[in-house]
């Protein structure tokens, strides 16, 4: 019975039961592009929804290198060794170009990868950014119906995709190494605003001064910002992933952004707000899928590109043109 068909039902009950094999069962179908399969998917994730809500999202940056998987690997352990579950998933809107992306490649996790307390998920591939992180906020709810009390995600700073996974977690950790004292160079543009935390990894061996001058200049950095909303003021620490140092007070860390923001509610304000923003951005996401998708749109839309180029239509008549044909 190998290919047999569970029903809503059977994953449902399975996923709520923590069963690792239906949720990962659950995510394929959530990834599928079949449209049976995705029917599937979102009556799963409607029953799930209830049980959803309940962990920790935190959702962590850097360039390739950093130490992302080494440190998520370490506070991972952390984390399952107080008996906490924890999944972590990926996103890598390059994936669909490399197929296989290396993001939350479990070979590089291998404490957590035969963790039972730990989940690991690489990126879905995927044609845009938008829609591998529609994926990734979907898997996130069968997660948390599993049982998994926190969800870290993953990404590295490509096009947009750290915006996307700030909009989809409560605290976002922006990881970095010191360098020269040049740390702020470089460094993109409103990825500083985002952060809720900066972490200078790899504060070991002949680094550890570096690393100091480093936090010297992040933390000035970070007062040139305006206060959060949220009355949160976004921490710069040290760490070395590699040698499980300074993990615990990272955690720490989070956990008194918790408290602050649990209790004064922006916690929930900003879960809200995500909400209202993937509601928009799949609205506009769904809105161009059918209208590229509309044959008819495609053909015409080839038609207008000459006219462009024989400079018998301008842009804006021609997009009017076209709009039309989809309605
Ligand atoms: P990622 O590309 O951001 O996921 O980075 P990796 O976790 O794969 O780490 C890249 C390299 O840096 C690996 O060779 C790690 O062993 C090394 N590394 C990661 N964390 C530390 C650290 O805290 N100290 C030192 N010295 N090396 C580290």
């Amino acid at each position: 019975t190998r290919n047999r068909q569970y029903s809503v039902d059977e994953y449902v009950s399975q996923i709520l039961a923590g069963s690792i094999p239906f949720l990962s069962r659950a995510i394929t179908l959530v990834e599928s592009t079949k449209a049976s399969h995705q029917e599937k998917a979102n009556a799963i994730l409607e029953r799930c929804l209830a049980y959803a809500n309940k962990s920790v999202r935190i959702g962590i940056t850097g360039v390739p290198g950093v130490g992302k998987s080494t440190f998520i690997e370490s506070y991972g352990s952390y984390l399952t060794a107080q008996n906490k579950k924890v999944a972590v998933l990926a996103i890598d809107p390059s994936s669909s170009v490399n197929k296989g992306s290396i993001l939350g490649d479990k070979t590089r996790m291998e404490a957590l990868v035969t963790d039972p307390n730990a989940f690991i998920r690489p990126s879905p591939s995927g044609t845009s950014l938008g829609g591998v992180a529609q994926k990734t906020r979907e898997t996130i709810i069968l997660c948390e119906a599993a049982g998994f009390d926190t969800v870290i995600i993953e990404t590295v700073g490509v096009g947009q995709s750290e915006t996307a996974v700030h909009s989809m977690v409560d605290f976002f950790l922006l990881l970095k190494i010191s360098g020269a004292g040049d740390e702020l160079q470089g460094i993109k543009r409103g990825i500083i605003e985002m952060a809720d935390a900066i972490v200078i990894n790899k504060a070991d061996g002949d680094n550890v001064q570096n690393a100091k001058i480093a936090k010297t200049a992040f933390n000035r950095a970070l007062h040139l910002y305006p206060p959060k909303e949220s009355k949160w003021i976004p921490k710069v620490l040290t760490c070395s992933a590699l040698n499980h140092e300074g993990v615990d007070k990272i955690d720490a860390m989070i956990n008194d952004y918790l408290s602050l923001t649990k209790t004064n509610g922006s916690f929930d304000k900003r879960r809200q707000e995500q909400n209202k923003y993937w509601l928009f951005a799949t609205i506009e996401q769904q809105l161009k899928d059918n209208f590229y998708n509309n044959t008819l749109v495609s053909e015409a839309l080839s038609k207008a590109i000459e006219d462009l180029e024989k400079g018998t239509t301008t842009p804006f008549n021609a997009a009017e043109k076209l709009l039309k044909i989809n309605r």
